[in-house]
């Protein structure tokens, strides 16, 4: 038994966006669930369209993520495989020369489309004979290449999403796989480097069930069994449109809004499924849970709100060493576990920090407010601190003044903090000091 192996196999012609990531999650998670192996493929055929710094920022982004490849393979590196394998194919009469441009192939495009049939190549180039090619070449015109599809071979495969799938090779255009000046699309060489990198299992979006039909055709002709494959439905805005935002939202984006990559995962993993999107901080747990037929066939919403959301669950379920090196210097865990219950974003831990440590700025409160925060001051002052001053504070300041609730909290609150709301004020008064504290009521009382 061959373990699973599957791949992410990116163009490095443009960042990564939440749409491609997701591909890469579930494919992570497929090979992490069966302990098989995750590769990362970089699709860089297109030497004109493929840039480094995007093969960088790719796994720049995986890495943030915490997506860890099981090892990486580039396309430009593997030009005489295919050559070697397409030699195979010609050798077997699979594919075939043609000249048409591009030009004459939309004409005839149009005249069956005129005709009411469906626009499907009509192979007359397979009617070449050797002069032709001969005479072609002698008029220095290169061919592209097609690959000849077995019309009498009905495709079909059981997907992992989809179900049953079935399509008429009749009713399909031979696909051009090589281009007149040498280079490949991406068809052929996906195939090629499936067959030697044993992918048992591709997992990609549904915009590639038509390729799936000519590439289950292309194994054959390798003589090969096709891997497993599964397509997922798109991933559309939250107003169920394939959105242009949705298609540009790339990971840089995310980590400058303060979005944790567990909240992206968490939600990249069940978004489109029939499991709950909650806040999933080990990753092994999302790689257990991961199952294809909880998948719908209906797009799915991709919510940046959702995402927000989800991303506060997540920073409220941090711990401490986690960040610590994304907190002020002298932000202990204390003050973490202060603050952290009313973050969105670990960045926000510093502001927090700020108020803490002061100086704040407190609004001007009313004459009867200011009273009451001086009477708030000498109680502190006449108070062991002990463990929860905030509790005998309020406890004695309830008593004293029949003060309670909004009228009891909010001018202490103000006064130390300069804020409506905030961290419980249990956790924080601590952190504040007895000096401090005595010194902003004192302040506030007087203000
Ligand atoms: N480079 C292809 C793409 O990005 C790969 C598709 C596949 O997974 O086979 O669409």
């Amino acid at each position: 038994m061959s373990a699973v192996v599957t791949r992410f196999a990116p163009s490095p012609t443009g960042r990564l966006h939440v749409g491609n990531v997701r591909t890469a999650l579930h494919n992570w998670l497929l090979a992490r669930q069966a302990g098989g192996r995750f590769l990362l493929r970089i699709d860089d055929t297109d030497a004109a369209r493929s840039r480094e710094e995007y093969v960088e920022a790719i796994r720049a982004d995986l890495a943030w993520l915490g997506i860890v490849p099981d090892g990486e393979e580039r396309q430009s590196a593997r030009f005489e495989l295919y050559e070697a394998e397409f030699a195979k194919l010609v050798a077997s009469g699979l594919v075939y020369r043609c000249y048409e441009t591009a030009q004459e192939l939309d004409l005839k495009r149009k005249v069956l489309l005129g005709r009411g049939l469906p626009p499907i190549y009509d192979r007359a180039a397979l009617d070449l004979t050797k002069a032709d090619h001969a005479a072609r070449a002698a008029a220095g015109e290169a061919p592209h290449w097609r690959f000849l599809l077995n019309r009498n071979q009905p495709i079909e495969w059981i997907d992992g999403i989809r179900g049953r799938q079935h399509f008429d090779a009749g009713q399909m255009s031979d696909p051009v796989i090589r281009r007149a000046d040498g280079s490949w699309l991406y068809m052929l060489p996906s195939v090629i480097d499936d067959i030697a990198m044993g992918v048992t299992d591709v997992l990609r979006g549904e915009d590639h069930v038509s390729n799936t039909a000519t590439q289950v055709q292309m194994f054959a002709a390798f003589g090969i069994d096709p891997p497993a494959f599964a397509h997922e439905a798109l991933l559309v805005g939250s107003e169920g449109k394939l959105s242009k935002r949705l298609g540009s939202l790339g990971m840089e984006d995310l980590r400058a809004e303060g979005i944790e990559p567990e909240a992206v995962l968490s939600m990249l993993a069940r978004l489109g499924t029939s499991q709950p999107v909650e806040p999933v901080l080990d990753r092994d747990q999302l790689a257990a849970t991961f199952q294809l037929n909880t998948f719908g066939r209906a797009p799915a919403r991709f919510d940046e709100a959702e995402l927000a959301r989800l991303n506060a669950q997540v920073v409220h379920r941090l711990p401490y060493a986690q960040v610590a090196a994304r907190l002020p210097a002298d932000m202990d865990e204390a003050g973490w576990q202060a603050v952290q219950p009313n973050l969105p974003t670990v960045a926000e831990a510093a502001d927090w920090w700020a108020v803490v440590k002061g100086p704040i700025a407190v609004p001007p409160l009313e004459a009867e407010d200011r009273a009451f925060l001086a009477v708030a001051a000498d109680t502190l002052a006449a108070q062991d601190w002990g463990d929860s001053p905030w509790q005998a504070l309020t406890g004695v300041l309830k008593e004293a003044t029949a003060r309670k609730g909004k009228a009891l909290f909010l001018p202490l609150r103000l006064a130390l903090t300069g804020r409506e709301h905030g961290p419980d004020m249990g956790a924080l008064l601590p952190l504040i000091g007895r000096d401090e504290a005595l010194v902003r009521l004192r302040a506030a009382a007087s203000n």
